[in-house]
């Protein structure tokens, strides 16, 4: 049994170094996509509930590995954020968000994620600000999407940095609402536009009765702070006729569109400028 267990350390080892290896490769083929434009933003719709109409696009990002293929962002940006590489990431994320956009034939708007670590950046206002003026983006046209995770590592910077964003006259939306903590205060006391329902909650509202109860409350809370609420990860008709039903004012989901390339929708954002 001894010499089971021996061996067993051994291969547990080897697993592990296996790990820390692949880990340490990603972590340079990530700094060299950073460097050499081996990553992509990939737009989701986001359409009018009650109109199905077109409102704006969610940028998500995506690595195309020389190697492994298109990797998803669940994992380099966790990667990111370890290592440090998530600032110069969240850069050019907000870069190429911000001039496609402004490209775009239609003032449509786009939504960009920063991970909490980019959000505790106190120099965020001005970085995004400059963004904005050297792509010539209205600051009405961007939205910023962050996690109640963002605000609760320091609750005053955060308070300060979404108080210039807003005078920026950016948008703030709350993202996956209902799987964090605080939420009603938090809520209450930052300068929110919009909430996005997590999808955990709209994938269940036909079948789990517990999550239309939830959905109906946080559109409920939308309505009492006068804040609109988008629903993400909508699938089914019968999913969006109940949040349509529910007054809910914006959807998102694999029902209206999956994340493509920008290419992918010309005919909502036109031709490139000047054709
Ligand atoms: P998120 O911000 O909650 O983004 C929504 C995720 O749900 C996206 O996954 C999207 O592809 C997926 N989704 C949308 N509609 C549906 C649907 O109808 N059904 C299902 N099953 N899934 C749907 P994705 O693109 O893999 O992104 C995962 C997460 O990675 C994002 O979650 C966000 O937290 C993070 N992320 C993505 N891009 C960026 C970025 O540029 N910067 C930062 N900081 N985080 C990012
Ligand atoms: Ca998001
Ligand atoms: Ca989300
Ligand atoms: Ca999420």
């Amino acid at each position: 049994a001894k010499a089971e267990g021996r061996n067993c350390y051994r291969i547990f080892d080897a697993a592990m170094d296996e790990a820390v290896t692949r880990r340490r490769e990603l972590e340079r083929d990530l700094k060299t996509a950073l460097a050499d434009g081996g990553l992509e933003l990939f737009y989701q719709p986001q359409v009018r509930a009650n109109s199905c109409e077109l409102v704006g696009f969610e940028a998500l990002a995506r690595w195309r590995h020389p190697t492994r293929g298109l990797i998803p962002p669940s994992e380099f940006i966790p990667l990111a954020e370890e290592t440090g590489l998530i600032s110069v990431l969240g850069k050019w994320v907000l870069r190429t968000a911000c001039s496609e956009a402004a490209r775009w034939s239609r003032p449509l708007k786009v939504a960009v994620n920063l991970s909490p670590r980019e959000f505790q950046q106190s120099d965020l206002p001005d970085l995004i600000l400059g963004i904005l003026s050297e792509t010539g983006l209205s600051p009405a046209r961007l939205e910023i999407e962050i996690t109640e995770t963002a605000i609760f590592a320091d609750r005053g910077r955060a308070l300060s940095i979404l108080r210039r964003l807003k005078a920026l006259g950016i948008n703030i939306a709350m993202d996956d609402f209902g799987t964090g903590y605080a939420s009603l205060a938090t809520l209450q006391a930052f300068p929110f536009d919009k909430i996005k329902i997590d999808r955990s909650f709209v994938g269940q509202v036909e079948i789990c009765p517990q999550a239309a109860v939830i959905v109906r409350t946080v559109l409920g809370l939308g309505r009492s702070l006068g804040l609109s609420v988008v629903a993400e990860g909508v699938e089914t008709a019968g999913q969006m006729r109940f949040l349509i039903a529910e007054e809910c004012q914006e959807l998102q989901g694999y029902l209206f569109g999956k994340p493509q390339p920008i290419a992918s929708f010309t005919e909502a954002t036109g031709g490139r400028e000047g054709s």
